[in-house]
């Protein structure tokens, strides 16, 4: 009995190590601190006590991917200890959820959110941090800004008084090493911040999943964002 009711916590435990010396491993490769690198648990479909568990096994962060999820989550006590954040798609009117509960908001994907978020920030007398979610693959069935409207539209996003845009995130297509659209998305933040860094920072990437961390580590990640490799496959 108790063996069985410690194993869950247990193996996430382990995993969460294993994770951490992965990307240690990747970082040094790249000569890069490995504590310039948050470990983001994605804790969508887990129950609180797993996300607790993993909490408790050291992970910087969790981020959750459903609006709805995140405040029964958040009424459960689920996230005590570590800063919350939204990784998932966002629609409009969820933001007044997410603003004043998450520390970070991995993915605005159009002005309009950005917009929302000011709004509802405002009325609560903070600043919302967030990261621009960037479809760097092009993908048709992917949200977020296209790489070259972004030279367009931040300048609208850095004059919001109450949304602090400080980078972005991007989901790469699935299984496709070259090109290597981690180092596009290091390059395209050089960029931007060659244009418009002088205003504000904008100097974070959040990229790198469960199967592909540690070449989003060597490229330049600051936010990894793991699941499965936590948690074991959703079922
Ligand atoms: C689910 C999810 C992850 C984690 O994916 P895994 O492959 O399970 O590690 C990361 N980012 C986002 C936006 C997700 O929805």
């Amino acid at each position: 009995m108790m063996e069985k009711y410690c194993s869950d916590a247990e193996r996430i435990r382990e995993n969460v190590l294993q994770i951490r010396s992965g990307l240690r491993e990747a970082a040094l490769a790249a000569r890069r601190d490995p504590s310039e690198v948050r470990l983001v648990a994605a804790t969508k479909t887990q129950s609180a006590e797993r996300v607790r568990a993993a909490i408790a096994a050291g992970v910087d962060a969790v981020g959750e991917n459903r609006a709805q999820e995140l405040a029964e989550k958040w009424e459960q006590g689920a996230y005590e200890g570590v800063p919350l954040h939204f990784i998932g798609h966002l629609q409009r009117n969820k933001v007044k959820l997410l603003v004043g509960r998450c520390a970070l908001i991995h993915s605005v994907g159009s002005a309009a959110v950005a917009l929302e978020i000011e709004r509802q920030a405002d009325k609560l007398g903070l600043t919302q941090a967030v990261l621009l979610e960037v479809n760097i693959g092009r993908e048709n069935e992917k949200s977020g800004f296209l790489p070259e409207t972004l030279y367009d539209e931040l300048p609208q996003l850095l004059a919001l008084q109450c949304v602090d845009v400080q980078g972005f995130m991007v989901i790469p297509p699935a299984g496709v090493t070259q090109p290597n659209y981690f180092a596009q998305t290091k390059q395209l933040l050089i960029d931007i911040c060659g244009k418009f860094g002088h205003t504000k920072s904008i100097y974070t990437l959040s990229m790198g999943m469960s199967d592909d961390y540690q070449r989003a580590v060597m490229a330049g990640a600051h936010f990894i964002r793991i699941g499965a490799a936590i948690f074991g496959a959703r079922t």
